[in-house]
Order: C-alpha cells, then structure tokens, then sequence
C-alpha cells in the first residue's frame, strides 16, 4: 500500500506555503487557517518540496 499523505492540523500555523508550493496537493480550510491535504496520493514532486518547505515540518507521508 502507498503512504498517505497527511497533515497534523494541530501543529500547522496556516502559513500557506505548502497551498502556494503545491495545490494540487493542499489548499487551506474553510476558515482559512490551517492546510487541508486535498490528494493524499498526490506524488508530484512539489509534495517533496512542500515537506521541505512546512516551517513546521507538520507535513507527512505515513501508512
Ligand atoms: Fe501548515 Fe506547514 Fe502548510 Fe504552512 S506549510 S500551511 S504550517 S502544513
């Protein structure tokens, strides 16, 4: 089975960055204060970039 990809909403500060970097993957809540992961099988590599990226490193492949 592929991983999931996930996001810890407590730990995510709403930064943006990963929504900016790659929203085919992410886009932020209704309330427009934390990420929401819209394809958890996303593998485009902008994913890569995004966990890079998260100042939280909140962002993460699990399964
Ligand atoms: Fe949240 Fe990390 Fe995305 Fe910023 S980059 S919105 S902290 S998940």
């Amino acid at each position: 089975m592929a991983k999931k990809l996930r996001i810890d909403e407590d730990e995510c500060i709403g930064c943006e960055s990963c929504v900016e970097l790659c929203p085919s993957a992410f886009e932020m809540n209704a309330d427009g204060d934390k990420a929401i992961v819209i394809n958890e099988d996303c593998t485009d590599d902008c994913v890569e970039e995004a966990i890079d990226t998260c100042p939280v490193s909140c962002i993460v492949f699990e399964g």
